[in-house]
């Protein structure tokens, strides 16, 4: 079975004084986090304070992208070696917000997913529609074309070892999330497509993390689906407190839909 992740990306927010306040509060509140696994994603500025408080604890750090090369003049970059040499065990690939603002491709997300995994981060590709692709029923064309793109020039049993992240473009920062139903359909249908890239076996094995406005209230209804692995969470995650009552739902959820 699947051990559900829940995920902060903190985004560009917090001063380095905030990010360890919220890295202390976090920690303390979940000291013993039973049958889930957290991760948080502070800028890059405090990975290495927020590194520093969260070691020794179950809390595991994780960077918001990467470049795909481990060094060279790439002003501005930051390598996966770099990211691995401070602890962090995952990195997102692909956010909306860096494919829309940014301009981050396919290719370049391909080549980011490819360099995580040869420095030993879990990659978490995040894919999503927007609300005119939804609208015009191109959701599962993006997600696939995303998922497909993602994963060029992996090997099939690589493809294990990665994280997806359904974050449809319209529900992120914007209150409103998906139903539980819409998620676990799109799941549904990534998961289908994972087994044919890799094996039935191996895509039962890969966590489906959905993102976009998550919060405490609605965290243990997208949890309590079977295909909805945990959450990838931004806004939310900012505040301890609420981040704490998250992982706890999402949790219980998970307990609850393996039977324990
Ligand atoms: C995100 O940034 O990945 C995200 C899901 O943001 P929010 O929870 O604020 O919608």
């Amino acid at each position: 079975m699947r051990t559900p992740l829940v995920m902060g990306n903190w985004k560009m927010h917090g001063t380095l004084a905030e990010a360890r306040t919220l890295a202390t509060a976090i920690r303390d509140g979940l000291k013993r986090p039973r049958g889930v696994e957290v991760v948080v994603c502070p800028p890059f500025t405090a990975l290495a304070a927020v590194g520093e408080i969260l070691a020794g604890s179950p809390i595991r750090l994780g960077a918001q992208n990467c470049h795909w090369e481990a060094s060279g003049a790439y002003t501005g970059e930051v390598s996966p070696a770099m990211l691995a040499e401070l602890g962090c065990r995952y990195v997102l690939v692909g956010h909306s917000e860096r494919r829309r603002e940014l301009g981050e491709t396919d290719q370049r997300i391909s080549l980011k997913v490819q360099a995580a995994l040869a420095h030993g981060l879990t990659p978490v590709l995040c894919v999503g529609e927007t609300a005119d692709e939804r609208r015009q029923g191109l959701t599962f064309t993006t997600v696939e074309g995303q998922l497909r793109a993602g994963r060029a020039g992996m090997m099939p049993d690589a493809v294990g070892k990665i994280v997806l992240a359904y974050e449809p473009v319209w529900a992120i920062g914007t209150g409103v999330n998906a139903t539980p139903a819409q998620a676990a359909e799109v799941h549904g249908y990534l998961r289908g497509l994972l087994s044919e890239l890799t094996s039935k076996e191996t895509a039962q094995t890969i966590r489906i993390l959905y993102g976009g406005s998550v919060k405490a209230d609605n965290a243990d209804a997208l949890a309590a689906e079977p295909e909805i692995d945990g959450a990838l969470v931004g806004g939310a995650s900012l505040n301890a407190p609420g981040f704490i009552a998250i992982v706890r739902k999402t949790a219980r959820a998970g307990a609850a839909v393996r039977g324990e």
